[in-house]
């Protein structure tokens, strides 16, 4: 396997029930997908850890997405939260599986964790 998932039968392989192909490609209308294989995996630990439903925000999103973005080159997730209390749960479990960068938006509801090797480790609000 290549160090890139990119096809809806790899998505299915790796996830099975938890995420559909539809919930991580890019959403600007080009369908497509690239994502590093060690993010799903971590991907599929946080899900199975949490033992919630996720319906991802963004992942991946390509280079013609006008929101195209070096943190979601395949190596991020973007996922919704609830209230503060849902916050403290995932981040706490994104620490958990040893995730070192992650953002929190309270305007939009949403918290970004990636893995890219190109970033630096942090905590962030924005
Ligand atoms: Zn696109």
């Amino acid at each position: 396997m290549s160090e890139f998932i990119t096809t809806p039968e790899e998505v299915e392989e790796i996830f099975g029930k938890y995420f559909t192909y539809d919930e991580l490609k890019c959403k600007c209308g080009c369908d497509k997908l690239k994502l590093n294989i060690k993010m799903a995996y971590l991907m599929l630990k946080y899900r199975i850890l949490i033992n919630e439903p996720i319906i991802p925000t963004s992942v991946y999103r390509c280079n013609n997405h006008e929101y195209y973005s070096l943190n979601h080159d395949g190596y991020a997730m973007d996922i919704p939260f609830k209230n503060t209390k849902h916050v403290y749960y995932l981040v706490y479990n994104l620490m958990v599986i040893g995730i070192k960068r992650i953002g929190i938006n309270y305007d939009k509801h949403f918290i970004h964790w990636d893995i890219n090797p190109s970033l630096p480790e942090a905590l962030f609000g924005y």
